[in-house]
């Protein structure tokens, strides 16, 4: 195990935004993740659990504790299940199981990230969300690391971009054992280069982002006046939502800057980082976008990016 010290964290993220991690450990086995627990408990620092960096923002003045980055990556396949690594990219077991002809993790073709990072905030896309094929997580409780625990689909707690690890925070998810089905491989293949078609067409991945800022918005928090104006925008994915996108349209705010910080034009739901920006220019960005939002359509926004203070993490 490397115990690196004052490591750019905007080298560790899709945003290419955050200041320096006081330590960095990169653990790519689950003795590495344990031994790294021992050191963040010896230290009495925050602890940081960072996958690919897709959907974090990280502060200018980075992040004071330790920063524990998950890579253990293995992949196998085992009848209709694949059993995969927390550390995994979804990008290596959308192919595999391609390959395989099995179907059921179409929808994650061009969402980036990590199979981990995906279970943790129960991402979704295009119909399809990881609750729908995990059937059990093994996780490692980070105040008693010796310790494995394992979960059923129905314990993982999953709502929209959310689980029960995102709740707790004090576990390392470890492995996870989707279940998906035969299907046809040319048609799977098909699904998955339509996805990743769309993702290019509709969004600014030409620029440094993290996604979506913000989740969309419940239909059923919205007045009645409101559903009737919005009732050709909704979307049906995972249930009916107001999408962030259209309200930031119809607010005038795309292509609102602060500094390096943009509010796309081609996806308003993204604010992207056309060079230079700094977490300070996307929270200001943020804090105004949400301000307007409120004012303007009585919403309150709920960031679905995880924003990372320097003195934030989970202290032992
Ligand atoms: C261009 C772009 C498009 C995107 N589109 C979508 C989309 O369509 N749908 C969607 O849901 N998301 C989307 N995202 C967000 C992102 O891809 C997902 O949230 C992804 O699943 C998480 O990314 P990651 O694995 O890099 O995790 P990170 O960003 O590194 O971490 C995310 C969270 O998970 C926690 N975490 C990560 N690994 C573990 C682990 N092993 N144990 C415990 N906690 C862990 C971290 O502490 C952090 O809080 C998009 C992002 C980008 C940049």
């Amino acid at each position: 195990m490397i115990i690196q010290e004052n490591i750019l964290l905007k080298n560790h993220t899709s945003y290419k935004i955050g200041g320096p991690a006081r330590y960095f450990i990169e653990a790519k086995s689950v003795a590495e993740v344990q031994e790294a627990l021992e050191f963040w408990k010896e230290k009495g620092i925050a602890l940081f659990v960072l996958a690919g960096g897709n959907n974090i923002l990280f502060s200018d003045g980075g992040f004071a504790g330790l920063v524990l980055k998950i890579s253990l990556d293995s992949v196998r396949l085992s009848g209709e299940e694949i059993i995969v690594e927390a550390g995994a990219k979804l990008s290596d077991v959308v192919e595999l199981a391609a390959k395989n002809g099995l179907k059921g993790i179409e929808w994650a073709g061009g969402l980036p990230g990590t199979i981990g990072g995906a279970v943790f905030g129960n991402a979704g896309a295009f119909g399809g969300e990881m609750k729908d094929i995990v059937v059990e997580v093994k996780s490692l409780d980070i105040r008693n690391p010796e310790k494995i625990v394992s979960r059923g689909n129905k314990e993982c707690g999953f709502g929209y971009r959310t689980s029960a690890f995102k709740q707790i925070r004090n576990e390392i998810i470890l492995e996870i054992k989707l279940r998906l089905q035969q299907g046809d491989s040319e048609e799977i293949e098909k699904a998955i280069k339509e996805h990743i078609r769309y993702r290019i067409e509709r969004q600014p991945l030409e620029y440094p982002s993290a996604g979506s800022t913000f989740k969309n918005v419940d239909v059923n928090l919205v007045s009645e006046e409101q559903k009737k104006q919005w009732s050709a925008v909704l979307k049906t994915d995972p249930f009916p939502l107001v999408p962030v996108a259209h309200l930031f349209s119809e607010a005038g705010l795309k292509g609102k800057k602060v500094g390096g910080a943009m509010i796309s034009e081609k996806h308003p739901n993204f604010f992207i980082n056309t060079g230079g920006a700094t977490a300070s220019d996307v929270l200001d960005l943020i804090s105004s976008a949400k301000k307007t939002i409120k004012e303007r359509f009585g919403i309150e926004l709920e960031e679905e990016v995880q924003i990372i203070g320097e003195n934030g993490g989970i202290k032992f």
